[in-house]
Parts: C-alpha cells; sequence; structure tokens
C-alpha cells in the first residue's frame, strides 16, 4: 500500500468525507468520527487517488476484474478497475441479497477483486462474494477504503483496507461527547447514510 493512514484520513477529510464531531450511527451508538463516503464519491480526483492506492496491493495477482456493491461501490470498482486495466461488474439490492444484473457475466474461475468503500458489518462485501462465487467466478481478495468494525476485516477471503478506523463508539447513556452537552447530528437519517 503506497499510502499513508495519515494522508488518507487527509484525502478524506479535504473532502468533506471524515468529519469529527458527535454523530449518532445506524446503530445507535454514539461516536466522535463519521465517515460520509458521498463527499468522497463525488470527487473523481480523490477517489482515483485512493482507489489507484486500493489497486496497488492487488498488482500482478492476475485479477480479471473488480466487483462492488451499488451504490457507493459502483464508483469504486470503477476507479480500481481502470486503475488495474481490468473491466468491472456491480452488484445490487435484489431481496434479502446482492445479485449482478445488467447482464454482467463473468467466465468460469475469472479472478475477482472485491471491493467496498466503508465497511461497518462486512455485510455488503460478504454478499458481494457470494455473489462472485454463484456467478461462477473466483473471488481472490477484498480491497475496502476504511474498515470501521473495530477489528481486522474477516470476509474469509485476503482482505486489505486503506484506513483502519478507530471506531470509539459508545452506548447513548456511556457518552462522553452527551455528557459535554455537546450537539448530536444523525446523519443516517436525512437519506445521506448508506
Ligand atoms: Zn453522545
Amino acid at each position: 500500500m503506497s499510502l499513508s493512514s495519515t494522508r488518507v484520513k487527509t484525502l478524506l477529510s479535504a473532502c468533506g468525507a471524515y468529519l469529527e464531531g458527535h454523530f449518532e450511527l445506524r446503530s445507535g451508538k454514539h461516536s466522535q468520527f463519521y465517515v460520509e463516503k458521498f463527499r468522497l464519491l463525488e470527487r473523481p480526483e480523490i477517489a482515483g487517488e485512493l482507489c489507484a492506492a486500493m489497486a496497488e496491493a492487488y498488482k500482478g495477482k492476475g485479477v480479471e476484474r473488480v466487483a462492488g456493491p451499488a451504490l457507493g461501490g459502483v464508483v469504486i470498482a470503477y476507479e480500481v478497475a481502470r486503475a488495474l486495466g481490468v473491466p468491472c461488474a456491480f452488484a445490487e439490492r435484489v431481496g434479502e441479497k446482492l445479485d449482478f444484473r445488467r447482464g454482467f457475466t463473468f467466465k468460469p474461475g475469472e479472478k475477482v477483486l472485491v471491493v467496498e468503500d466503508v465497511v461497518t458489518t462486512g455485510g455488503s462485501a460478504i454478499q458481494v462474494i457470494d455473489a462472485v462465487r454463484a456467478a461462477g467466478a473466483n473471488p481472490i481478495g477484498a480491497a475496502v477504503l476504511v474498515n470501521r468494525t473495530g477489528k481486522s476485516l474477516e470476509l474469509g477471503i485476503p482482505a486489505i483496507a486503506l484506513l483502519e478506523m478507530d471506531i470509539a463508539a459508545w452506548e447513548a447513556k456511556d457518552c462522553p461527547l452527551c455528557k459535554q452537552g455537546v450537539p448530536i447530528v444523525a446523519p443516517g437519517s436525512k437519506g445521506t447514510g448508506k
């Protein structure tokens, strides 16, 4: 990985994607930090640099295609694929799972790199991995922009994250920011979240 986590944070902060304050997460927990990925996805020059760094980790590994989940993963997959010089594909939600529609097809055993923007539970990335297998291809690795699961990524295949984010998150009753009376915002409540 050619980018330091400091550089990643600087880039995310520069476009307003890495926020410091007092946030109510989708889990209901409170946190001092939040990643608003759409502020990154609207900035091609910044997303391009970060995605190139994600691609760097998989150069020479024989990746034949890059796949990510809609919505955010569409941009990430496209940019990582550009950096690797291979095609991409997008999985989208069909009921409870993610699936490849729009005529995306894979060669049998095609080596696929699975990408995701911000991983909070790993659920979407795992669903893309499942969808790749269901399509007859071979998910050889995963690359994510931000891992905020609070532990190392466990996707069942080799995985890297550009930024390991400390998710100091508290139950509301234990939140030190609430105790200080810092106003809280719930980023996902206005349709700005995932
Ligand atoms: Zn709080």
